[in-house]
């Protein structure tokens, strides 16, 4: 019997959210779960403020003004840093999420299903001995 990862499983639920957003730019989603994939511990995905306008402030590119959705999704995770803590993403983190992954600690991996046009989020989150997997 084969039967699906909890990395699949997590991966695509990141999938799911990620077409919640109603950014016209990139549509991203994330799961964060505890390190043994029992609990969910946040979800997120990228957009304005809750309850809101449910669109960009420009059209301007790279300055939609989107809250990412790791950053929308480290907001719901109320553990902290002793909570070890594993992070499922559609996409590459930014440099910017990056560095708030880092400050929240506990995060072991980051799993990511697509590639983001820079890799300086990859190289912060390496540097704090978190292992970054395209999955
Ligand atoms: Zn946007
Ligand atoms: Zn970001």
């Amino acid at each position: 019997m084969s039967r699906p990862s909890f990395e699949s499983i997590y991966i695509n639920l990141a999938v799911e959210l990620s077409k919640r957003s109603t950014c016209s730019r990139l549509q991203v989603g994330c799961v964060v779960t505890s390190a043994d994939y029992t609990q969910v511990l946040g979800v997120g995905y990228n957009g304005g403020a809750r309850g809101q306008k449910n669109c960009c402030d420009t059209s301007e590119p790279g300055n939609c003004g989107c809250l990412h959705s790791e950053d929308n999704c480290l907001i719901k995770v109320s553990s902290g840093p002793e909570v070890p803590k594993i992070m499922f993403v559609t996409h590459m983190p930014c440099s910017y999420c990056a560095k708030r992954i880092v400050n929240k600690g506990g995060f072991q991996r980051v799993y990511y299903k697509d590639g983001y046009r820079s890799e300086a989020g990859k190289e912060i989150l390496s540097a704090d001995g978190i292992e970054v997997i395209q999955f």
